[in-house]
């Protein structure tokens, strides 16, 4: 497909990746099939091919109507589209660059431009959303029983392991996780000390960016970007093999730090320096020797797959594969490949669509009677747990020794 550029987008680097990133689109629909918002409205401007036809026309009018923005906003960012593409597509990075342009060409109503700058004013401030969080879950008794599911339990803390080893790595703690599910985190490090490994935290590495970027602001994100390269890279030089993540979504930006920050002339090198070393959880397992984490697992537990660990990095067969060396009995599925609505903070800004896909996914999860639902992301995580009616652990928790697991969300 060849696009034109307006004039107003000429000689923007954006625009012209932008541009190249349409061109490679041979219109098959293909990723139609596995578009989350295409299948459940059927409406092509809410399915990849028509929202590319909609940031063309954007690049070559520099016109935009909010009609477009209403199609662009539905869009969840899964990247379904991109797994399915056979032309290789890099939708997601387009539909970034379109929303970016957007943004500064359709103004947003009052109330919408407020909920937006709040979530970027909170999600990504460990201590803020920390604070909201703890107000939550003391008025969680008189909250109405909706509102009640969407606020977690605390959980309790357990001590990091005393031992240290060799071989090191540091383990991000992120924003929302840090507050809300801390025990993933406590889980990762006593069971990477099974395998003898350390892990390093670094305290002042925090938010990872995707809530801003995703949020269309940019320069926001790069600023978190900057700070956490700040941050990780002394540790990086005092010998930490990797930099993990236990958050498929904050995992899948970190290897993107390189690419986005490639024109910084200060930081395009060790951003790309940080994307190299930056690890899934279920990367660094897959390679080592699982043999200490072998357990009996007599009842079935259903496993999430976000579209972060399917999509982004693609490794959920690698997830799949420690799970299965270390004795968990999983359970039958289906639709893996569809988004449970949760996407960031989708969620919050287009709930009826966020909660048509959540029943989908508890549905496609529970062909068996699951005793547990296991994920790999703290957004996804929170979110099936609004509805479900089992426990949603993250992974690593059920690989921890069960008298020192914590109680369930
Ligand atoms: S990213 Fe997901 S919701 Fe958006 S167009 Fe692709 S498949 Fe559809
Ligand atoms: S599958 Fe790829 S090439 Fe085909 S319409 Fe979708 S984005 Fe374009």
């Amino acid at each position: 497909m060849k696009t034109h550029l307006h004039a107003e987008f000429a000689g923007l680097p954006e625009a012209a990746e932008a541009r190249a990133i349409v061109g490679k689109c041979v219109h098959c629909g293909f990723c139609n099939a596995t578009c989350p918002t295409y299948l459940e409205l059927g409406d092509e401007r809410d399915g990849p091919r028509g929202r590319i036809y909609l940031i063309r026309q954007l690049l070559e009018t520099g016109q935009a109507s909010a009609n477009s923005r209403r199609h662009l906003d539905r869009c969840l960012t899964c990247r379904a589209c991109e797994t399915t593409c056979p032309s290789g597509v890099e939708y997601g990075r387009l539909v970034d660059i379109g929303r970016e342009a957007l943004e500064t060409r359709t103004p947003r109503s009052i109330a919408d431009r407020i909920l937006r700058r709040a979530l970027r004013l909170i999600v990504p401030h460990r201590r803020r959303f920390g604070a909201l969080l703890r107000v939550g879950q003391a008025l969680r008794p008189v909250l109405p029983r909706k509102l009640q599911r969407k606020v977690p339990l605390p959980q309790p803390r357990l001590p990091a392991p005393p031992t240290t080893h060799l071989r090191r790595v540091v383990l991000l703690d992120g924003c929302a996780q840090a507050a809300a599910t801390p025990a993933t985190n406590d889980a990762a490090a006593r069971v990477l000390d099974r395998l003898g490994i350390t892990v390093m935290r670094v305290a002042q590495a925090g938010c990872c960016g995707a809530v801003s970027y995703h949020l269309s602001a940019h320069d926001e994100a790069r600023r978190f970007m900057r700070r956490n390269i700040d941050a990780l890279l002394p540790a990086v030089e005092a010998g930490a093999e990797h930099i993990v993540s236990s958050a498929s979504g904050c995992g899948v930006l970190l290897r993107d730090y390189g690419e986005i920050l490639r024109d910084d002339p200060d930081y395009a090198e060790p951003a790309a320096r940080i994307s190299a070393l930056t690890v899934d959880l279920c990367e660094l397992l897959h390679g080592e020797d699982l043999a200490p984490l072998r357990r009996a697992q007599d009842s079935p537990v259903a496993l999430h797959l976000p579209c972060t660990l399917t999509h982004g990095l693609r490794r959920s067969d690698m997830l799949r594969d420690v799970l299965e060396r270390c004795g968990l009995q999983l359970a039958a599925t289906r639709d893996d490949h569809l988004c449970c609505g949760s996407a960031g903070t989708y969620s919050v800004l287009q709930p009826a669509m966020s909660g048509r896909l959540l029943d989908n996914k508890l549905a496609a999860l529970s062909l068996d009677q699951p005793t547990c639902i296991a994920t790999a992301n703290v957004g996804c995580q929170l979110h099936l747990a609004t509805r479900a009616g089992v426990p949603i652990r993250h992974w690593i928790e059920l690989l921890d020794p069960p008298e020192k697991s914590p109680p369930n969300l």
